[in-house]
């Protein structure tokens, strides 16, 4: 069992005094722990601000070309070794091994290069007429908090733009799957990242991550989380008036209109939301069909549920691994039961464990069909493989259904031609909208409307959130 009793500050390894709480980090599909993490102390966190702090006025006003080279330099290390940093991931998280390989890992690759390709873009001083410039500045320093279900893409989606507009970063990933950042950190001090450009500790969100985000020397904050911890986050970050920005969870619906493949979008919309173990904030878990449609909706996804496999990650041959915990298998089970109880129809799979799994926080795929919007499982986020059937009987009544709901993060449109569906995706509140099953790219904005959050993530819009604009005149 490896243990990380360091944490990564001023471009060291500083370890972490006797004192420290160490916290198991358990393997989801053995349920063994497969190494110990020191969580960091306030005075840690201390240490990590102000490493951030002495390194901003050198980073800042390092010109962006060579910004963009670091950032280039760790997305090539981190390409020479995905398969390592992916079976990290896949031992951490329970992700199968090809989908940390091409999204978890590729996506952080994408990230950095989007990053540093934005640079080229942005104009950090421009000439207004005669009369002014418009100056962009970054920030300062960023506390970066991110979450478990991608926690090494999650923390280059906001590691990688804050360090191209020239912040410094203290990262905290969560406390749940961290071991990735290991490999982040290693890889920024092999490429001679300059020191404390990016710091890194782990540590519990309510007491390091608060302490984080009210400290003084951070500047502005940027969280990847529930909705419950990111109200907290802007709550307290309104006492400084830092700049925050959320990105929340999520109940995103798959709208398939009158005359739209119903076979191919209910296969697609349940694939969506069985992706990371259903532990994915963007993921389609509600599908809306017309009601003369229902039943197609139900046979088609009863089928491709019965024929994923669950079980071991690292296996090729396993479409869906474990969730992260016991914690989250237990919250899981608990949507599973109340939705029975709440008048939901399963049609496949169930809170119990799948049979040929004796250990692992497995849940089974599952369907529910006739949820209607007064039901949990229509409103609440469950993050794990459960997908809502809701029937509807106008397109009016289905967008209605699409945006009766407290969050707006994503949602898909499936129509019979391209501008019938973006006709429709105009009318749906959230941050993203795929037609037909479009695959997004990294480079894309992305973020959500309402309780999902605000700001945006991926290529230069990233790079902007940690900018401000000065005027000179
Ligand atoms: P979480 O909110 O419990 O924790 C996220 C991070 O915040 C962790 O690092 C945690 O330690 C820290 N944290 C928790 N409470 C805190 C507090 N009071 N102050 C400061 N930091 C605190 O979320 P989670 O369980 O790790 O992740 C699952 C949630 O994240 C889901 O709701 C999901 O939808 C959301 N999510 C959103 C996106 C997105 O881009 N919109 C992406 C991934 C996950």
């Amino acid at each position: 069992m490896s243990s990380f009793d360091r944490f990564y500050i001023n471009g060291d390894w500083v370890p972490a005094g006797s004192a420290h709480e160490r916290l198991p980090v358990l393997n989801p599909t053995t349920e063994e722990a497969i190494a110990e993490v020191a969580l960091a102390s306030k005075d840690d966190i201390d240490r990590a601000v102000d490493a951030a702090q002495r390194a901003l006025p050198s980073w800042s006003s390092t010109e962006p070309k060579k910004r963009a080279q670091y950032l280039h330099a760790i997305a090539d290390a981190i390409e020479q070794n995905v398969d390592g940093i992916a079976a990290v991931l896949t031992e951490d998280v329970g992700v199968p091994t090809k989908f940390a390989q091409d999204v978890q890992v590729g996506w952080t690759i994408q990230y950095f290069r989007d990053a540093a390709n934005a640079l080229s873009d942005i104009e950090f001083e421009s000439a207004y007429g005669d009369s002014a410039i418009v100056r962009r500045e970054p920030v300062g320093v960023v506390a970066a908090i991110t979450p478990w279900n991608f926690p090494l893409m999650q923390s280059a989606a906001k590691v990688a733009p804050a360090l191209a507009a020239g912040c410094t970063v203290v990262l905290k990933p969560s406390e749940v799957a961290p071991l990735s950042l290991f490999s982040l950190a290693e890889i920024a001090s092999e490429v001679g990242l300059p020191a404390g450009v990016l710091n890194i500790a782990t540590g519990y969100g309510p007491e390091i991550g608060e302490h984080l985000v009210c400290h003084p020397g951070v500047n502005a904050v940027s969280f990847t989380g529930s909705t419950r911890a990111g109200t907290r986050i802007a709550a307290l970050a309104a006492a400084d008036v830092k700049r925050v920005t959320l990105e929340l969870g999520g109940k995103s619906a798959g709208v398939v209109l009158p005359g739209a493949d119903i076979e191919q979008a209910a296969r697609a919309t349940l694939l969506d939301c069985y992706l990371n173990s259903g532990q994915k904030c963007v993921a389609q878990t509600r599908l809306l069909v017309p009601r003369s449609q229902l039943e197609a909706a139900e046979s088609t996804t009863k089928a491709v549920a019965q024929k994923l496999t669950v079980g071991d990650p690292a296996d090729p041959s396993v479409d869906v691994g474990p969730v992260v915990s016991a914690a989250q298998l237990a919250r899981v089970r608990d949507h599973i039961i109340r939705a029975e109880e709440s008048g939901a129809q399963l049609i496949v799979g169930g809170a119990d464990s799948p049979a040929n799994l004796g250990r692992g926080y497995f849940v089974r795929p599952t369907v529910f069909s006739s949820v209607t919007t007064d039901m949990p499982l229509a409103q609440e986020e469950v993050f794990g493989p459960v997908l809502a059937i809701l029937p509807y009987d106008t397109v009016d009544e289905a967008i209605e259904i699409a945006n009766d709901s407290e969050y707006g993060l994503g949602g898909g449109v499936w129509a019979k031609t391209r501008d019938e569906g973006i006709a429709i995706a105009r009318k749906i509140r959230t941050g993203q909208v795929a037609i037909n099953g479009a695959i997004p790219t990294p480079d894309l904005p992305f973020g959500g409307f309402k309780k999902s959050g605000y700001g945006r993530e991926g290529g230069a819009y990233a790079v902007n959130e940690f900018l401000e604009i000065k005027t000179i005149y």
